[in-house]
């Protein structure tokens, strides 16, 4: 009896299309009024159905303001249900990070519940969105091997620059774009003024590498961290991975980059070629090996600020 239920459940479930998330993942107080989901660390996939990144809340009297509900509708419901276990109120604005599908997908998770919601985000994110979108949710279907069917393109729909204030109930939240190229050319990161926590997104990473595209300045990065530090706040939420200490939550991310800089400058410095760097300098990011992707992401990583020193000839 107990297995037919299960088939008819399995089946019934087939035929409705349905496809949810479940995992042990749940929103953790980080600051007064602020959670975070530290998500998946893994890359986008068939078993995370590309829940892969830290969406985080920040809770007012008035409604809750979401920071990049994840990487697709199946992953924006569950960010969504496991919102509803910390508060019953509604979403009334969300903010997106940056371009990379990771982060904005669950946008339309978000509309199909809260349709009227403002999504905020750097201008260049908007106007790239015709042909990222489209592209984003191909790779999605791709990496999730087709888990999450049915996923589109939702953009952000309200443009901010850097240094904008932007009062949502009783919150406060600052824009800080100060590096023209960074992760990519379209990062914010949000500053919660209350609570003193900055919002880094993909600027910080923790126990997973990402990439950097032509979009993206592994310098600029560097940059956007030091400005990012200067700032004094009391918390710092990357976008991948549970930082040790959230109130030093730039630390390992900045050590690597520096790191990787100094190396790679050393034997640019000696006429090492690109593609030799790699076998010289592995030993001194002992520390990086566990991290996710470090075998996809440390070669280019090493081709990318070989690139950019050159480019700067610095
Ligand atoms: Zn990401």
């Amino acid at each position: 009896m107990k297995k037919l239920v299960l088939f008819l459940f399995i089946s019934f479930t087939i035929l409705l299309g349905k496809v949810e998330f479940s995992g042990d993942y749940h929103f953790k107080k980080v600051a007064s009024n602020v959670y975070t989901l530290f998500g998946p660390i893994d890359e986008p996939n068939q078993h995370n159905k590309a829940f892969s990144n830290n969406p985080t809340i920040v809770i007012d009297k008035l409604g809750v303001i979401l920071i990049d509900p994840s990487g697709s509708q199946v992953a924006g419901e569950y960010v969504l249900k496991e919102m509803k276990k910390i508060t019953k109120l509604p979403v009334i604005a969300v903010f997106n990070t940056h371009i990379h599908g990771d982060h904005w997908l669950g946008n339309q998770a978000v509309i199909k519940h809260y349709p009227k919601v403002k999504i905020y985000a750097h201008p260049t994110m908007i106007s790239r969105m015709p042909v990222d979108g489209p592209f984003w949710v191909e790779m999605m279907l791709k990496m999730t091997n087709g888990e999450v069917k049915g996923l589109k393109a939702v953009g952000p729909n309200n443009e901010v620059v850097n240094e904008q204030i932007i009062q949502v109930g009783s919150q406060s939240f600052k824009i800080h774009n100060p590096i023209i190229k960074s992760h990519t050319n379209t990062d914010i990161m949000i500053e919660h003024i209350n609570s003193k926590t900055l919002i880094a997104a993909d600027n910080l990473f923790v126990n997973r590498f990402g990439m950097f595209g032509e979009d993206a300045s592994i310098l600029g990065n560097i940059e956007a961290i030091k400005y990012a530090k200067n700032l004094n706040l009391e918390n710092y939420i990357p976008g991948h991975g549970e930082p040790k200490n959230i109130h030093a939550g730039y630390q390992e991310y900045f050590t690597y980059l520096t790191l990787l800089y100094t190396k790679v400058k050393e034997n640019y410095d000696e006429g090492v070629a690109s593609y030799e760097i790699k076998n010289k300098i592995l030993d001194s990011f002992t520390p990086y090996h566990k991290w996710i992707g470090f075998d996809i992401y440390f070669g280019k990583h090493i081709d990318k600020m070989y690139r950019e020193i050159e480019e700067n000839d610095i």
